[in-house]
């Protein structure tokens, strides 16, 4: 007897290969679900078991909140992929790196309530998170001033307090962003969420005052909410610090205590197997997405260079987290509207800060989501036809 097919919402037929049309393919979201399949072969050595009285308190032996054994398996995970320099520099944890982002805004703004707040601003296209989370505050401390560029200009420029945001690998279009502003009093937030050999090449080790790293899209462990932040100077560390104790009093110890477990099964053999894996699968989406892309006039992709990879050893093409399509006819403004209409939902431009015209579609979810997405693609392409 053959076993019965359990098919994907998305196919049918006795051997699940027919393709359902009207499926929808969602490529809205970042949950990294490409890992799953990886976490589900390492299943017995990456489980936690957590006894009921286990670290019922407040804090650990030495009275702090952060885990120091996590915190050393995050430096020597660093150092291996060689895409931070963390010596000499504080290390502070958060629920996922939304948290340490706001920290962040919170100990960059002025101290004096006197002062101008400080323009909290970031380049065009932007993970909206940032306008969203600096709003919600309604700080007098800081405020979102919008398109970093809209301030280069700005003829007291140099007295102004300003807090970049610099994403890179950036989302939604995998640029490896650098800081566009650079005044005594201009600080930067570097957003390295994307850091890692699965969605670019590593050319050097990041060195910047205020570094934000995330397992969200290192392990794929979204749902844990753990984050962290490497930070030069120790008044900005404290500052955080400070937030995170009246915020959340730190990150669950139990959260910390996965995170821990993740990584020491990272580490195994230099962590080769988890960076192979994401490497492999992001760079064999992005390549299937190019070429269904190269053969449209009526879309196009972002183009991003070949990168040296200190962690592979050698130059590598790009493997992006997303794909920033945009629509390239005049008719086609709102391209979010267009992909709709062939049943892919993307996420559209707007909500970052762009022209509609373009659309952000996640490439990280599960294999299904990525075929499904990439069928419906196709068939847009080739229909086409002679309308080029
Ligand atoms: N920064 C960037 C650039 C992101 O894309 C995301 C999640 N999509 C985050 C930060 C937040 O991630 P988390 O809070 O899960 O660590």
């Amino acid at each position: 007897n053959l076993p019965v097919c359990e098919c994907n919402s998305c196919y049918g037929g006795s051997d699940c290969s027919q393709f359902n049309l009207t499926c929808i393919a969602d490529a809205n979201g970042g949950d990294p679900y490409f890992l799953e399949p990886f976490w589900m072969q390492k299943a017995a050595s990456s489980a936690v078991v957590v006894a009921g009285w286990h670290r019922m308190g407040y804090s650990y032996h030495d009275k702090s909140t952060i885990s120091a054994e996590l915190e050393r398996h995050i430096r020597k995970l660093h150092a291996l992929v060689g895409n931070a320099v963390t010596d000499g520099r504080h290390i502070l944890f958060g629920a996922g790196s939304t948290q340490v982002l706001m920290a962040a805004v919170y100990a960059l703004s002025p101290l004096n309530s006197s002062s101008s707040p400080a323009r909290v601003v970031v380049s065009i296209p932007f993970y909206n998170l940032y306008q969203l989370q600096t709003e919600v505050s309604n700080s007098v401390q800081f405020k979102f001033e919008g398109d970093t560029s809209s301030w280069m200009n700005y003829s007291d420029y140099a007295n102004a307090n300003f807090i970049e945001f610099v994403t890179a690998p950036n989302n939604p279009d995998g640029k490896l962003n650098k800081a566009v502003l650079h005044s005594f009093y201009t600080k930067a937030i570097h957003d390295r969420a994307y850091y890692w050999p699965h969605y670019t090449g590593i050319p050097a080790p990041a060195d910047d005052d205020l570094m934000i790293f995330t397992i969200s899209k290192l392990t794929g462990h979204a749902g844990s909410r753990f984050g962290w932040a490497v930070v030069k100077d120790k008044a900005v560390y404290e500052r955080m610090a400070r937030y995170m104790e009246l915020n959340t009093m730190g990150v669950s110890r139990d959260t910390q205590l996965r995170a821990l477990k993740l990584l020491k099964v990272v580490l195994e053999g230099g962590a080769r197997d988890l960076f192979n894996f994401g490497h492999e699968t992001m760079s064999s989406r992005w390549v299937k997405i190019r070429k269904t892309v190269s053969m449209s006039k009526r879309f196009s992709l972002q183009e991003i260079p070949p990168e040296n990879c200190t962690y592979f050893n050698k130059i590598r093409e790009a493997s992006p987290a997303y794909a920033w399509l945009k629509c390239e006819r005049e008719e086609d403004k709102n391209c979010y509207t267009v992909l709709e209409a062939a049943n892919i939902i993307g996420r559209a431009g707007k909500a970052f800060g762009a022209e509609d015209r373009y659309v952000r579609l996640s490439l990280l979810r599960s294999q299904d989501d990525f075929d499904v997405t990439l069928q419906h693609l196709n068939k847009l392409v080739l229909e086409e036809g002679g309308s080029k």
